[in-house]
Protein backbone atom coordinates (compact mmCIF):
# COMPACT_ATOMS: atom_id res chain seq x y z
CA UNK A 1 0.00 0.00 0.00
CA UNK A 2 1.03 3.50 -0.82
CA UNK A 3 2.31 5.62 1.89
CA UNK A 4 1.23 9.88 1.44
CA UNK A 5 2.93 13.06 1.99
CA UNK A 6 0.37 15.77 1.52
CA UNK A 7 1.42 19.22 1.05
CA UNK A 8 -0.27 22.36 1.92
CA UNK A 9 0.72 26.13 1.89
CA UNK A 10 -0.05 28.92 3.74
CA UNK A 11 0.62 32.98 4.48
CA UNK A 12 0.64 33.54 0.45
CA UNK A 13 -0.33 31.79 -2.62
CA UNK A 14 2.37 30.90 -4.79
CA UNK A 15 4.94 29.44 -2.89
CA UNK A 16 6.44 27.43 -5.12
CA UNK A 17 4.54 24.42 -3.37
CA UNK A 18 4.76 22.26 -6.82
CA UNK A 19 8.44 22.97 -7.27
CA UNK A 20 9.29 21.84 -3.91
CA UNK A 21 6.87 18.76 -4.13
CA UNK A 22 9.11 18.16 -7.08
CA UNK A 23 12.00 18.39 -5.40
CA UNK A 24 10.93 15.55 -2.76
CA UNK A 25 9.78 13.28 -5.39
CA UNK A 26 13.37 13.13 -7.21
CA UNK A 27 15.17 13.11 -3.88
CA UNK A 28 12.61 10.19 -3.08
CA UNK A 29 13.20 8.26 -6.48
CA UNK A 30 16.66 9.00 -5.98
CA UNK A 31 16.86 6.86 -2.88
CA UNK A 32 14.81 3.99 -5.03
CA UNK A 33 11.66 4.68 -4.21
CA UNK A 34 8.63 5.03 -6.45
CA UNK A 35 6.83 8.15 -6.67
CA UNK A 36 3.74 9.14 -7.95
CA UNK A 37 2.16 12.75 -7.86
CA UNK A 38 -1.55 14.36 -7.49
CA UNK A 39 -3.30 17.71 -7.34
CA UNK A 40 -5.83 18.69 -5.89
CA UNK A 41 -7.27 22.12 -6.60
CA UNK A 42 -10.16 24.24 -4.45
CA UNK A 43 -11.75 26.23 -7.67
CA UNK A 44 -15.35 24.67 -8.34
CA UNK A 45 -14.12 24.51 -12.34
CA UNK A 46 -14.40 20.76 -13.41
CA UNK A 47 -10.90 21.18 -15.01
CA UNK A 48 -8.91 24.10 -15.97
CA UNK A 49 -9.90 23.58 -19.56
CA UNK A 50 -12.57 26.35 -19.71
CA UNK A 51 -10.44 28.90 -17.34
CA UNK A 52 -8.62 32.21 -19.07
CA UNK A 53 -4.31 31.45 -19.28
CA UNK A 54 -4.66 34.74 -17.28
CA UNK A 55 -6.76 32.93 -13.95
CA UNK A 56 -4.50 29.72 -14.03
CA UNK A 57 -1.50 29.97 -16.08
CA UNK A 58 -1.17 27.58 -18.59
CA UNK A 59 -3.33 24.09 -18.55
CA UNK A 60 -0.93 21.36 -19.04
CA UNK A 61 -2.12 17.94 -20.98
CA UNK A 62 -1.19 14.61 -19.82
CA UNK A 63 -1.39 11.94 -22.21
CA UNK A 64 -4.62 10.52 -21.44
CA UNK A 65 -5.83 13.62 -22.45
CA UNK A 66 -6.85 15.89 -19.27
CA UNK A 67 -6.34 19.26 -19.06
CA UNK A 68 -4.84 19.93 -15.46
CA UNK A 69 -3.20 22.58 -13.43
CA UNK A 70 0.19 23.56 -14.73
CA UNK A 71 2.06 21.55 -11.56
CA UNK A 72 1.99 18.30 -13.06
CA UNK A 73 4.10 19.65 -16.15
CA UNK A 74 6.62 20.20 -13.07
CA UNK A 75 6.16 16.59 -11.60
CA UNK A 76 5.96 15.22 -15.05
CA UNK A 77 9.06 17.01 -15.75
CA UNK A 78 11.31 16.37 -12.57
CA UNK A 79 9.73 12.70 -11.66
CA UNK A 80 7.41 10.44 -13.41
CA UNK A 81 6.80 10.83 -16.87
CA UNK A 82 3.01 9.33 -16.77
CA UNK A 83 0.69 10.88 -14.81
CA UNK A 84 -3.47 10.43 -15.73
CA UNK A 85 -6.42 11.83 -15.49
CA UNK A 86 -6.48 10.99 -12.02
CA UNK A 87 -3.34 12.80 -11.34
CA UNK A 88 -5.10 16.84 -11.20
CA UNK A 89 -8.60 16.90 -9.38
CA UNK A 90 -10.60 19.92 -8.72
CA UNK A 91 -13.26 20.31 -6.66
CA UNK A 92 -15.94 20.61 -9.38
CA UNK A 93 -14.79 17.36 -10.38
CA UNK A 94 -15.58 16.37 -6.82
CA UNK A 95 -18.76 18.03 -6.36
CA UNK A 96 -19.98 16.93 -9.84
CA UNK A 97 -19.74 13.10 -9.03
CA UNK A 98 -20.94 13.32 -5.94
CA UNK A 99 -24.19 15.12 -7.53
CA UNK A 100 -23.87 12.42 -10.31
CA UNK A 101 -24.25 9.41 -7.46
CA UNK A 102 -27.42 11.78 -5.36
CA UNK A 103 -29.57 12.33 -8.74
CA UNK A 104 -28.48 8.18 -9.46
CA UNK A 105 -30.09 8.09 -6.26
CA UNK A 106 -27.06 6.24 -5.00
CA UNK A 107 -27.37 7.99 -1.31
CA UNK A 108 -30.23 5.90 -0.35
CA UNK A 109 -32.19 8.45 0.90
CA UNK A 110 -29.58 10.53 2.89
CA UNK A 111 -28.32 14.00 3.09
CA UNK A 112 -25.80 14.84 0.91
CA UNK A 113 -23.41 16.70 2.61
CA UNK A 114 -19.82 18.09 2.90
CA UNK A 115 -19.03 15.84 5.53
CA UNK A 116 -19.02 13.19 5.02
CA UNK A 117 -19.90 12.53 1.29
CA UNK A 118 -17.20 15.55 -0.44
CA UNK A 119 -14.47 14.21 2.14
CA UNK A 120 -15.16 10.66 0.98
CA UNK A 121 -14.86 11.14 -2.18
CA UNK A 122 -11.36 12.89 -2.08
CA UNK A 123 -10.29 10.39 -0.21
CA UNK A 124 -11.75 7.60 -2.41
CA UNK A 125 -10.22 9.56 -5.50
CA UNK A 126 -6.60 9.28 -3.31
CA UNK A 127 -6.50 6.12 -2.25
CA UNK A 128 -7.74 5.13 -5.75
CA UNK A 129 -5.20 6.34 -7.73
CA UNK A 130 -2.58 5.62 -5.08
CA UNK A 131 -3.82 2.16 -5.80
CA UNK A 132 -3.51 1.73 -9.73
CA UNK A 133 0.24 4.01 -9.36
CA UNK A 134 1.29 0.93 -7.43
CA UNK A 135 3.87 3.73 -5.83
CA UNK A 136 5.84 3.55 -2.22
CA UNK A 137 4.70 6.93 -1.83
CA UNK A 138 1.93 9.48 -3.34
CA UNK A 139 2.85 13.23 -3.02
CA UNK A 140 -0.66 14.78 -2.89
CA UNK A 141 -0.39 19.05 -3.23
CA UNK A 142 -3.51 20.72 -1.97
CA UNK A 143 -3.63 23.98 -3.64
CA UNK A 144 -4.29 27.02 -2.23
CA UNK A 145 -3.53 28.36 1.01
CA UNK A 146 -4.91 27.58 4.39
CA UNK A 147 -7.12 29.90 5.41
CA UNK A 148 -9.37 29.87 2.00
CA UNK A 149 -12.84 28.76 2.98
CA UNK A 150 -12.84 26.30 -0.14
CA UNK A 151 -10.11 24.20 1.15
CA UNK A 152 -11.69 23.45 3.91
CA UNK A 153 -13.00 20.19 2.58
CA UNK A 154 -9.41 18.76 1.57
CA UNK A 155 -7.83 19.60 4.88
CA UNK A 156 -10.42 17.99 6.56
CA UNK A 157 -10.07 14.72 4.31
CA UNK A 158 -6.43 14.64 5.04
CA UNK A 159 -7.04 14.65 8.23
CA UNK A 160 -8.78 11.94 8.20
CA UNK A 161 -6.44 10.19 5.96
CA UNK A 162 -4.09 10.21 8.83
CA UNK A 163 -6.43 8.96 11.22
CA UNK A 164 -7.02 6.21 9.23
CA UNK A 165 -4.13 5.07 7.75
CA UNK A 166 -1.37 5.78 11.17
CA UNK A 167 1.08 7.87 11.32
CA UNK A 168 3.77 6.03 10.15
CA UNK A 169 1.87 6.10 6.54
CA UNK A 170 1.17 9.92 6.04
CA UNK A 171 3.35 13.11 6.44
CA UNK A 172 2.25 16.43 6.80
CA UNK A 173 4.59 19.06 5.12
CA UNK A 174 3.51 23.03 5.28
CA UNK A 175 5.15 24.98 3.57
CA UNK A 176 5.27 29.02 4.38
CA UNK A 177 6.57 32.25 3.08
CA UNK A 178 9.16 33.63 6.00
CA UNK A 179 9.40 37.80 5.23
CA UNK A 180 12.39 39.19 5.09
CA UNK A 181 12.33 43.61 6.02
CA UNK A 182 15.44 45.00 4.68
CA UNK A 183 15.31 47.96 6.69
CA UNK A 184 15.74 46.14 10.07
CA UNK A 185 17.28 43.07 8.30
CA UNK A 186 14.97 40.94 9.70
CA UNK A 187 12.96 37.99 9.06
CA UNK A 188 9.71 37.58 10.78
CA UNK A 189 8.41 34.03 11.80
CA UNK A 190 4.93 34.98 12.90
CA UNK A 191 3.24 34.59 9.68
CA UNK A 192 4.40 30.90 9.79
CA UNK A 193 3.03 30.41 13.67
CA UNK A 194 -0.10 31.79 12.83
CA UNK A 195 -0.57 29.73 9.57
CA UNK A 196 0.76 26.49 11.60
CA UNK A 197 -2.29 27.51 13.86
CA UNK A 198 -4.67 27.93 11.53
CA UNK A 199 -3.37 24.27 10.57
CA UNK A 200 -3.82 22.85 14.25
CA UNK A 201 -7.26 24.44 14.44
CA UNK A 202 -8.23 21.86 11.71
CA UNK A 203 -6.95 19.14 13.25
CA UNK A 204 -3.49 19.06 11.29
CA UNK A 205 -0.30 18.74 13.07
CA UNK A 206 2.52 19.83 10.60
CA UNK A 207 5.18 17.11 10.31
CA UNK A 208 7.26 19.36 8.33
CA UNK A 209 7.67 22.59 7.53
CA UNK A 210 8.90 24.49 4.72
CA UNK A 211 10.25 28.30 4.85
CA UNK A 212 10.34 29.69 1.29
CA UNK A 213 12.44 32.80 2.08
CA UNK A 214 14.95 35.12 -0.12
CA UNK A 215 17.66 35.28 2.78
CA UNK A 216 19.44 32.30 4.54
CA UNK A 217 17.50 32.24 7.73
CA UNK A 218 19.42 31.95 11.19
CA UNK A 219 19.34 29.19 13.31
CA UNK A 220 17.38 31.26 15.78
CA UNK A 221 14.80 31.84 13.68
CA UNK A 222 14.38 28.10 13.02
CA UNK A 223 14.53 26.92 16.56
CA UNK A 224 11.59 29.77 17.21
CA UNK A 225 9.52 28.01 14.12
CA UNK A 226 10.31 24.41 15.81
CA UNK A 227 9.03 25.85 19.36
CA UNK A 228 6.29 27.53 18.45
CA UNK A 229 4.58 25.43 15.38
CA UNK A 230 5.86 22.03 17.93
CA UNK A 231 7.90 20.53 14.76
CA UNK A 232 11.16 18.40 15.23
CA UNK A 233 13.78 20.49 14.80
CA UNK A 234 14.75 17.73 12.03
CA UNK A 235 11.82 18.84 10.63
CA UNK A 236 12.11 22.45 9.51
CA UNK A 237 13.64 23.05 6.06
CA UNK A 238 14.24 26.37 4.48
CA UNK A 239 13.73 27.08 0.75
CA UNK A 240 16.20 29.64 -0.12
CA UNK A 241 15.09 31.27 -3.86
CA UNK A 242 17.71 29.95 -6.06
CA UNK A 243 19.26 31.46 -8.79
CA UNK A 244 19.10 28.10 -10.78
CA UNK A 245 15.85 26.21 -9.07
CA UNK A 246 17.20 22.91 -10.28
CA UNK A 247 19.91 23.45 -7.34
CA UNK A 248 16.89 23.13 -5.03
CA UNK A 249 17.04 19.35 -4.38
CA UNK A 250 20.74 19.62 -3.40
CA UNK A 251 19.54 22.22 -1.25
CA UNK A 252 16.92 20.25 0.31
CA UNK A 253 19.38 16.86 0.71
CA UNK A 254 21.95 18.69 2.59
CA UNK A 255 19.18 19.62 5.14
CA UNK A 256 18.39 16.15 5.32
CA UNK A 257 14.89 15.96 3.74
CA UNK A 258 14.90 12.98 2.31
CA UNK A 259 15.98 11.23 5.61
CA UNK A 260 13.24 12.92 7.34
CA UNK A 261 10.72 11.74 5.03
CA UNK A 262 12.37 7.98 5.02
CA UNK A 263 12.17 7.69 8.63
CA UNK A 264 9.04 8.98 9.29
CA UNK A 265 7.14 7.07 6.59
CA UNK A 266 10.21 3.97 7.84
CA UNK A 267 10.22 3.83 3.72
CA UNK A 268 12.98 0.75 2.50
CA UNK A 269 15.59 2.61 0.91
CA UNK A 270 19.01 2.89 -0.80
CA UNK A 271 21.52 4.28 1.58
CA UNK A 272 22.87 7.05 -0.46
CA UNK A 273 21.08 9.02 -3.11
CA UNK A 274 21.41 8.70 -6.62
CA UNK A 275 20.81 11.49 -8.86
CA UNK A 276 24.11 11.78 -10.93
CA UNK A 277 22.05 12.57 -13.65
CA UNK A 278 20.25 15.76 -12.55
CA UNK A 279 23.70 16.64 -10.84
CA UNK A 280 25.46 16.34 -14.45
CA UNK A 281 22.64 18.14 -16.09
CA UNK A 282 22.22 21.17 -13.84
CA UNK A 283 26.65 21.44 -14.28
CA UNK A 284 25.89 21.75 -17.78
CA UNK A 285 22.97 24.67 -17.44
CA UNK A 286 25.38 26.43 -15.30
CA UNK A 287 28.04 25.93 -17.91
CA UNK A 288 25.41 27.52 -20.36
CA UNK A 289 27.70 30.56 -21.20
CA UNK A 290 26.34 31.47 -24.80
CA UNK A 291 23.03 32.99 -25.27
CA UNK A 292 20.20 32.80 -28.23
CA UNK A 293 17.46 35.31 -28.70
CA UNK A 294 14.13 34.04 -29.24
CA UNK A 295 10.94 36.11 -29.95
CA UNK A 296 7.91 34.42 -28.04
CA UNK A 297 4.63 36.19 -29.57
CA UNK A 298 1.18 35.37 -27.84
CA UNK A 299 -1.84 36.92 -26.59
CA UNK A 300 -1.27 36.03 -22.70
CA UNK A 301 2.40 36.96 -22.71
CA UNK A 302 2.27 39.29 -19.17
CA UNK A 303 1.56 36.33 -17.51
CA UNK A 304 4.70 34.15 -18.13
CA UNK A 305 3.14 31.30 -16.76
CA UNK A 306 0.76 30.95 -19.14
CA UNK A 307 3.61 29.73 -21.82
CA UNK A 308 5.31 27.90 -18.73
CA UNK A 309 6.01 24.37 -20.47
CA UNK A 310 7.08 26.65 -23.83
CA UNK A 311 9.45 28.35 -21.90
CA UNK A 312 10.78 25.14 -20.21
CA UNK A 313 10.58 23.19 -23.55
CA UNK A 314 13.03 25.79 -25.22
CA UNK A 315 14.89 26.07 -22.38
CA UNK A 316 15.87 22.75 -21.90
CA UNK A 317 16.51 22.12 -25.59
CA UNK A 318 18.91 25.63 -24.95
CA UNK A 319 21.08 23.69 -22.25
CA UNK A 320 21.18 20.59 -24.41
CA UNK A 321 23.12 22.42 -26.73
CA UNK A 322 25.20 25.19 -24.26
CA UNK A 323 23.09 28.01 -24.72
CA UNK A 324 20.95 30.18 -22.20
CA UNK A 325 17.92 31.51 -24.13
CA UNK A 326 16.85 34.82 -23.98
CA UNK A 327 13.20 35.22 -24.43
CA UNK A 328 11.57 38.65 -26.01
CA UNK A 329 7.46 38.71 -24.62
CA UNK A 330 5.74 40.20 -27.11
CA UNK A 331 2.18 40.84 -27.06
CA UNK A 332 0.73 39.98 -30.16
CA UNK A 333 -1.57 42.81 -30.28
CA UNK A 334 1.32 45.20 -30.47
CA UNK A 335 2.60 44.06 -33.83
CA UNK A 336 1.69 45.72 -36.51
CA UNK A 337 3.65 45.11 -40.67
CA UNK A 338 4.59 48.72 -40.32
CA UNK A 339 6.50 47.90 -36.58
CA UNK A 340 7.58 44.70 -37.10
CA UNK A 341 11.30 45.38 -38.02
CA UNK A 342 11.28 47.01 -34.79
CA UNK A 343 10.52 43.33 -32.95
CA UNK A 344 11.87 40.61 -35.04
CA UNK A 345 15.11 42.44 -36.85
CA UNK A 346 17.60 41.44 -33.91
CA UNK A 347 15.97 37.67 -32.79
CA UNK A 348 17.09 34.59 -33.95
CA UNK A 349 14.17 32.81 -33.85
CA UNK A 350 10.08 33.36 -33.68
CA UNK A 351 7.24 31.24 -32.25
CA UNK A 352 4.21 31.50 -32.06
CA UNK A 353 2.25 29.41 -29.42
CA UNK A 354 -1.16 27.84 -28.99
CA UNK A 355 -4.14 29.80 -28.59
CA UNK A 356 -7.65 30.66 -28.93
CA UNK A 357 -10.15 33.36 -30.09
CA UNK A 358 -9.10 35.76 -32.95
CA UNK A 359 -7.74 38.49 -30.71
CA UNK A 360 -3.91 39.16 -31.43
CA UNK A 361 -3.68 36.73 -34.69
CA UNK A 362 -2.90 39.82 -36.75
CA UNK A 363 0.51 40.57 -35.03
CA UNK A 364 0.77 36.48 -35.23
CA UNK A 365 0.54 36.49 -39.11
CA UNK A 366 2.45 39.26 -39.49
CA UNK A 367 5.62 37.52 -37.48
CA UNK A 368 5.12 34.83 -38.86
CA UNK A 369 5.11 36.32 -42.57
CA UNK A 370 8.18 37.89 -41.08
CA UNK A 371 10.05 34.72 -40.24
CA UNK A 372 9.04 32.99 -43.39
CA UNK A 373 10.28 35.95 -45.91
CA UNK A 374 13.45 36.55 -43.46
CA UNK A 375 14.46 32.66 -43.15
CA UNK A 376 13.98 33.19 -39.36
CA UNK A 377 13.46 29.68 -37.98
CA UNK A 378 10.16 29.60 -37.00
CA UNK A 379 8.07 26.77 -34.75
CA UNK A 380 4.08 27.40 -34.96
CA UNK A 381 2.79 25.54 -32.23
CA UNK A 382 -0.92 24.31 -32.53
CA UNK A 383 -3.16 27.57 -33.61
CA UNK A 384 0.70 28.47 -34.18
CA UNK A 385 0.55 26.13 -36.88
CA UNK A 386 -2.90 27.20 -38.17
CA UNK A 387 -2.14 30.79 -38.50
CA UNK A 388 1.07 29.79 -40.44
CA UNK A 389 -1.10 27.93 -43.02
CA UNK A 390 -3.02 30.88 -43.08
CA UNK A 391 -0.76 33.55 -43.62
CA UNK A 392 0.67 31.29 -46.38
CA UNK A 393 -3.03 30.69 -47.93
CA UNK A 394 -3.06 34.35 -48.17
CA UNK A 395 -0.11 35.76 -48.90
CA UNK A 396 1.74 33.05 -51.14
CA UNK A 397 -0.94 30.98 -52.67
CA UNK A 398 -3.29 34.22 -53.48
CA UNK A 399 -6.37 32.63 -51.47
CA UNK A 400 -8.08 36.10 -50.17
CA UNK A 401 -9.53 35.79 -47.03
CA UNK A 402 -8.83 32.39 -46.11
CA UNK A 403 -8.94 31.95 -42.64
CA UNK A 404 -9.69 29.35 -39.97
CA UNK A 405 -13.80 28.94 -39.94
CA UNK A 406 -13.02 29.57 -35.89
CA UNK A 407 -12.64 33.25 -36.06
CA UNK A 408 -14.64 33.46 -39.95
CA UNK A 409 -17.60 30.95 -39.95
CA UNK A 410 -18.00 32.52 -43.83
CA UNK A 411 -14.35 32.59 -45.46
CA UNK A 412 -14.62 31.64 -48.90
CA UNK A 413 -11.59 29.79 -48.25
CA UNK A 414 -11.50 27.44 -44.63
CA UNK A 415 -8.14 26.58 -44.33
CA UNK A 416 -8.70 25.25 -40.58
CA UNK A 417 -11.69 23.69 -40.03
CA UNK A 418 -13.91 21.79 -37.81
CA UNK A 419 -14.26 18.09 -39.13
CA UNK A 420 -17.50 17.29 -40.38
CA UNK A 421 -18.57 14.98 -37.29
CA UNK A 422 -17.60 17.77 -34.85
CA UNK A 423 -20.13 20.32 -36.26
CA UNK A 424 -23.18 18.59 -33.91
CA UNK A 425 -24.00 20.28 -31.00
CA UNK A 426 -20.14 21.11 -29.54
CA UNK A 427 -20.21 21.97 -25.93
CA UNK A 428 -16.79 24.53 -24.17
CA UNK A 429 -15.83 22.05 -22.18
CA UNK A 430 -14.19 18.67 -22.90
CA UNK A 431 -15.30 18.65 -26.21
CA UNK A 432 -11.28 19.55 -27.25
CA UNK A 433 -8.84 16.59 -29.13
CA UNK A 434 -6.68 15.75 -26.04
CA UNK A 435 -3.93 13.96 -25.44
CA UNK A 436 -1.91 11.45 -27.60
CA UNK A 437 -2.60 10.61 -31.25
CA UNK A 438 -0.34 8.99 -33.49
CA UNK A 439 1.66 11.25 -36.27
CA UNK A 440 3.22 9.32 -38.83
CA UNK A 441 6.58 10.97 -40.10
CA UNK A 442 7.53 11.37 -43.87
CA UNK A 443 10.36 10.25 -44.95
CA UNK A 444 12.94 12.65 -46.42
CA UNK A 445 11.79 15.64 -44.08
CA UNK A 446 13.09 18.24 -41.44
CA UNK A 447 11.04 16.40 -38.93
CA UNK A 448 11.80 12.40 -40.20
CA UNK A 449 15.82 14.08 -39.88
CA UNK A 450 14.86 15.49 -36.30
CA UNK A 451 12.53 12.64 -34.84
CA UNK A 452 14.60 10.06 -36.54
CA UNK A 453 11.59 7.44 -36.13
CA UNK A 454 8.12 6.66 -36.90
CA UNK A 455 4.94 7.18 -35.98
CA UNK A 456 5.21 9.38 -33.29
CA UNK A 457 2.83 10.31 -30.27
CA UNK A 458 2.34 13.83 -29.64
CA UNK A 459 -0.42 15.63 -27.06
CA UNK A 460 -2.92 17.31 -28.51
CA UNK A 461 -5.78 19.73 -27.14
CA UNK A 462 -7.73 21.87 -29.96
CA UNK A 463 -10.63 21.67 -31.83
CA UNK A 464 -10.06 22.51 -35.75
CA UNK A 465 -8.12 20.86 -37.70
CA UNK A 466 -6.31 21.53 -41.77
CA UNK A 467 -8.82 21.11 -44.74
CA UNK A 468 -7.17 18.38 -46.34
CA UNK A 469 -9.42 19.83 -49.53
CA UNK A 470 -6.58 22.25 -49.74
CA UNK A 471 -3.34 19.96 -49.17
CA UNK A 472 -2.09 19.99 -52.90
CA UNK A 473 -2.43 23.86 -53.19
CA UNK A 474 -0.09 24.00 -50.56
CA UNK A 475 1.97 20.82 -51.70
CA UNK A 476 2.38 22.71 -54.94
CA UNK A 477 3.37 26.25 -53.59
CA UNK A 478 5.89 24.67 -51.06
CA UNK A 479 4.59 23.05 -48.03
CA UNK A 480 5.62 19.56 -46.62
CA UNK A 481 2.91 17.89 -44.64
CA UNK A 482 5.92 15.38 -42.68
CA UNK A 483 3.63 14.22 -39.69
CA UNK A 484 -0.02 13.14 -40.46
CA UNK A 485 -2.58 11.12 -38.09
CA UNK A 486 -2.98 7.75 -40.35
CA UNK A 487 -6.17 7.00 -38.49
CA UNK A 488 -8.15 10.07 -39.72
CA UNK A 489 -5.74 11.36 -42.04
CA UNK A 490 -5.29 14.89 -40.44
CA UNK A 491 -2.30 17.49 -41.01
CA UNK A 492 0.39 16.96 -37.78
CA UNK A 493 3.11 18.83 -39.22
CA UNK A 494 3.45 21.11 -42.25
CA UNK A 495 7.68 22.36 -43.12
CA UNK A 496 8.24 24.86 -45.87
CA UNK A 497 10.89 24.01 -48.32
CA UNK A 498 13.43 26.28 -49.17
CA UNK A 499 13.42 27.87 -45.55
CA UNK A 500 16.59 26.92 -42.89
CA UNK A 501 13.71 25.74 -40.04
CA UNK A 502 10.23 26.55 -40.13
CA UNK A 503 7.77 23.70 -38.63
CA UNK A 504 4.53 24.10 -37.42
CA UNK A 505 2.42 21.20 -35.24
CA UNK A 506 -0.93 20.56 -34.93
CA UNK A 507 -0.03 19.08 -31.30
CA UNK A 508 1.98 20.62 -28.45
CA UNK A 509 6.05 19.21 -28.16
CA UNK A 510 6.21 21.25 -24.92
CA UNK A 511 4.68 18.89 -23.10
CA UNK A 512 6.52 16.09 -23.28
CA UNK A 513 9.21 18.11 -23.43
CA UNK A 514 11.87 17.13 -20.38
CA UNK A 515 14.88 18.49 -19.14
CA UNK A 516 17.04 15.78 -20.25
CA UNK A 517 15.64 14.81 -22.90
CA UNK A 518 13.91 17.88 -25.12
CA UNK A 519 11.49 17.16 -27.67
CA UNK A 520 12.98 16.86 -31.12
CA UNK A 521 11.22 19.87 -32.56
CA UNK A 522 12.39 22.02 -29.77
CA UNK A 523 15.96 20.55 -30.30
CA UNK A 524 15.64 21.64 -33.96
CA UNK A 525 14.27 25.16 -33.65
CA UNK A 526 16.85 26.10 -31.10
CA UNK A 527 19.83 24.11 -32.93
CA UNK A 528 18.79 26.55 -36.04
CA UNK A 529 18.42 29.58 -34.05
CA UNK A 530 21.43 28.67 -32.89
CA UNK A 531 23.07 28.66 -36.65
CA UNK A 532 20.85 31.34 -37.53
CA UNK A 533 22.74 33.54 -34.56
CA UNK A 534 26.10 32.48 -35.55
CA UNK A 535 25.77 32.96 -39.30
CA UNK A 536 24.78 36.62 -38.84
N1 LIG B 1 -7.99 27.47 -31.35
C1 LIG B 1 -7.37 26.43 -32.12
C2 LIG B 1 -8.21 25.17 -32.13
O1 LIG B 1 -9.05 24.99 -31.29
C3 LIG B 1 -5.97 26.15 -31.62
C4 LIG B 1 -5.92 25.61 -30.22
C5 LIG B 1 -4.54 25.69 -29.61
O2 LIG B 1 -3.68 26.42 -30.08
N2 LIG B 1 -4.32 24.98 -28.52
O3 LIG B 1 -8.04 24.34 -32.98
Amino acid sequence: MAKFVFVTGGVVSSLGKGIFASSLGLLLKGRGIKVFNMKFDPYLNVDPGTMSPYQHGEVYVTADGAETDLDLGHYERWIVNDLTKECSITSGKIYLSVLEKERRGDYLGGTVQVIPHITNEIKTRMLATANVSGADVVIVEIGGTVGDIEGLPYLEAIRQMRQELGYENTMFFHNTLVPYLRVSEESKTKPTQHSTKELLGLGIQPDAIVLRSEVSLSTDAKNKISLFCNVQKGGVFEALDQPVVYDLPFALHEQGLDDYVIRHLQLNADPELHIEYWEKWVESVKGAKESVRIALVGKYVELKDAYLSVKSAMTHAGFAMGHKIQIDWIKSNDVTKENADQYFADVDGILVPGGFGERGTDGKKVAIAYAREHKIPFLGICLGMQLALIEFAENVIGLKDANTTEFDPRTPFPIIDLLHDQYVGIKMGGTLRLGNYQCDIAPDTKAAELYGTTPVFERHRHRYEFNNAFREQFEENGIVFSGVNPQRNLCEIMELKDHPFFIGCQFHPEFTSRPLAPNPLFKGFISAAIDYKNGK
